[in-house]
């Protein structure tokens, strides 16, 4: 039978682009988005250009609000309570029943709270959404104290628009330099000095519990004995994966919602995408989740193809990019490792870093302003080439003439 209705459970970048591809692919069906956070809108400029002020909330939408209208896909402000997979349905947080041939679970993720004492107050921030974005612009302020706890992507980002607010930043994380696993121990390092550079604190250290007393000061106490006193902490630890609905309605899931390379579910009704969904290859191995920009297009993408029967496009290496203290840091495939990690160096400055399996194939790089060559990198990666680690080192090597 074909297909003729579809719910897709979250607006962000994958339920969005879900939703897109269908109309795109021709499906004419009835088409519905559900999400609390109304018209889709992108989360990275949260942490950049959005908390900066350099855009504001209709300049970070996906979409002009009118297109939706055009393209007859109703989004409807509210929060699916209960999924029912054999009917299939969800219920609304009003009580309301939809109905549809196949549901798209396209959840995302809540930050992931500190599980220690005073992990859980309120004055504890997090940024996922723009209402956090918007309420962590209102508290930055010219010799605030802010402590971020956890220096991935998220809490450099901040650390570096921070400063633009006059902030005193303390940016705290247990290992030294963060981030080896997306760009490799030299550029991480780097990374991490060009906080310094810029005027953050940094602090090695494991926080063990966080207090505020009436005043509002928190005291971030570390595992070694020490403490960190600060007006606004904001954690940035990475996102749990929004698998309750899933889990209670007893589809299959583990630290995300399990789906194949179609990004169908334990059940064949329902389909999961983006940051929430987690892949199971068909012998049981379980990919590690991304919680990525692209990969969240690209699987909104997939799950159109699938549910329209198509042939299910394919996607180069996992890609992502992260901006603070005025330079563009872009990474893919994967850092983390056997092989050979390879440097390339400009002036002494380290630019770019490879790895290199021993079988002499690329299989991820990372780089510091090199966008054309993380795009050669990716082509070289996706095309399986052979590579030469001199020629990785080199500076005066065209990357692109590599990936032809
Ligand atoms: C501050 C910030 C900066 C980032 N910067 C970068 C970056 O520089 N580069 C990069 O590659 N990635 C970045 N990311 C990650 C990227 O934004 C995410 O990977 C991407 O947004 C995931 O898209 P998604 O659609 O899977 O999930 P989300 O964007 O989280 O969307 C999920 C949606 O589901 C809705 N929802 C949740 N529960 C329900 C429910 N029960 N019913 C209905 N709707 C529900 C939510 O309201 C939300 O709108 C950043 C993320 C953040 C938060």
């Amino acid at each position: 039978m074909a297909l003729a209705s579809v719910v897709i459970a979250g607006g962000g970048m994958a339920g969005f682009t879900a939703a897109k591809s269908l109309r795109a692919k021709g499906f004419a069906g009835k088409l519905t988005i559900v999400d609390p956070e109304g018209i889709p809108y992108d989360r990275p400029p949260l942490s950049k250009d959005y908390l900066l002020g350099h855009r504001d909330a209709e300049q970070i939408q996906l979409i002009d609000a009118g297109w939706f209208a055009d393209q007859d896909i109703e989004v409807i402000e509210s929060k699916v309570v209960d999924l029912d997979p054999e009917a299939p349905a969800v219920t609304l947080a009003d009580g309301t029943v939809l109905h549809a041939d196949k549901v798209v679970l396209a959840t995302g993720g809540t930050a992931r709270r500190l599980p220690i004492p005073g992990g859980q107050l309120p004055t504890v921030l997090e940024l996922r959404t723009k209402q956090d974005a918007d309420h962590l612009r209102q508290v930055l302020q010219p010799g605030i104290r802010l402590a971020i706890i956890g220096a991935g992507l998220i809490g450099a980002e901040v650390a570096s628009s921070a400063l633009s607010f006059g902030a005193s930043v303390t940016l705290i994380d247990p290992v030294d330099p963060p981030l080896v696993p997306a760009v490799g121990e030299v550029l991480a390092r780097r990374l991490h000095q060009m906080h310094v550079a810029n005027g953050v604190k940094l602090v090695t250290g494991i926080p063990t519990e966080i207090s505020v007393d009436a005043s509002g000061q928190h005291a971030i106490t570390l595992a070694d004995g020490s403490s960190i006193l600060a007006d606004v902490v904001l954690v940035g630890i990475g996102i749990v994966a929004d698998t309750a609905l899933a889990a209670a309605s007893g589809l299959d899931t583990d630290n995300g919602i399990l789906v194949d390379e179609s990004q169908r579910t334990s059940h064949p009704n329902v389909y999961a995408i983006g940051d929430t969904a987690r892949t199971r290859l068909s012998d049981g191995t379980l990919l590690r989740r991304a919680e990525h920009w692209e990969h969240a297009m690209n699987t909104g993408e997939t799950v159109a193809a699938a549910l329209l029967e198509a042939q299910l496009p394919t996607h180069g290496a996992s890609w992502f990019w992260s901006d603070r203290h005025g330079v563009h840091v872009e990474g893919v495939g994967s850092m983390l490792g056997d092989g050979t990690l390879v440097t390339r160096e400009l002036d002494g400055i380290p630019v770019a870093a490879f790895r290199v399996t021993d079988e002499g194939l690329l299989a991820g790089c990372a780089a510091i302003d090199g966008g054309l060559l993380v795009r050669a990198a990716r082509r070289i990666i996706d095309k399986n080439k052979p590579v030469n680690v001199e020629q990785l080192a080199d500076p005066t090597i065209d990357l692109k003439k590599l990936a032809r």
